[in-house]
């Protein structure tokens, strides 16, 4: 199938926005905002890009209105709009790309989407910390929002049994304050208890904070839904107050 550019201008940029700064954005997501007409999203990101966008139309709808929220994108460029609907880190990574793809098919096809990737939160926490990403690693969201808690678990128990590095994403909430004691508890069913490990509070925005510890100080850690933690593997280990996960060099 041929898609003609000069026909399709209804468009929707679909763009990561990093963990924050306006650094830590990729000049492409600056260039779709740049070029959008209004940019949508949850408040707390729209506020972060009034520095530089505040010039844009912005509109939002609450909390947990994820797909209202799409909606609100496709009615906007259907009026011919550009449109830019912008989610933290990569779009693509728990973020707004999949759902916008799935509303697409409720409007008119001559709608084009473009995804632009983000810097997500288990690249940047783990810069901060060190590298203790580099080597094989999967990413693990503790939010049972939508993914029951018993896949969790075992997602949490594969992982553990495949020796991979792990980041934790929406460790904790209000409503989930024990969720990272509960999956740092199915952890250490397999894992020792000082496996090296840390966690990263509000990545690239103000307030960051960052803690090297073992998985039983994390067990017991006060952490955020602002907040992502990382997990050693079996190879793990602290170099000068970094986490690193070799590569296997034999260094
Ligand atoms: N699309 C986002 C992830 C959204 S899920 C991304 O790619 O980064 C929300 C979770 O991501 C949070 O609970 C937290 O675990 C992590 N996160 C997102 N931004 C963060 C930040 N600035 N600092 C620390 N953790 C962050």
């Amino acid at each position: 199938m041929f898609f003609r550019k000069d026909v399709m201008n209804k468009k929707i940029y679909i763009v990561g926005m990093g963990p924050g700064s306006e650094e830590a954005m990729t000049r492409e997501a600056l260039k779709a905002l740049e070029e959008s007409d209004i940019i949508i999203g949850y408040t707390v990101y729209l506020d972060l890009l009034k520095a530089g966008f505040g010039h844009k139309e912005m509109k939002s709808t609450p909390m947990k209105q994820e797909v209202e929220r799409c909606r609100m994108c496709f009615d906007e460029a259907e009026q011919g709009k550009t449109v830019s609907m912008v989610s933290s880190g990569d779009a693509g990574i728990y973020g707004m790309a999949s759902i916008m793809y799935e509303i697409s098919l409720e409007y008119d096809s001559d709608i084009e989407l473009q995804v632009i990737p983000g810097i997500t939160a288990a690249s940047s926490g783990a810069a901060i910390l060190g590298a203790p990403l580099n080597h094989d690693f999967c990413i693990i969201s503790l939010s049972d929002l939508l993914t029951p808690w018993e896949k969790i678990e075992k997602r949490l128990k594969s992982a553990a049994e495949g020796d991979f590095a792990i980041a934790i994403y929406n460790p904790s909430s209000k409503k989930r304050a024990d969720y990272l004691m509960k999956a740092c508890d199915i952890l250490l069913e397999t894992m020792e208890e000082d496996r090296p490990c840390g966690y990263v509070k509000n990545i690239g925005r103000e307030g960051t904070e960052y803690r090297i510890c073992t998985l039983a100080e994390l067990r017991d850690a006060q952490v955020d839904m602002f907040t992502t933690c990382f997990i050693g593997n079996s190879q793990t280990k602290i170099i000068d107050n970094k986490l690193v996960t070799p590569r296997g060099y034999g260094l």
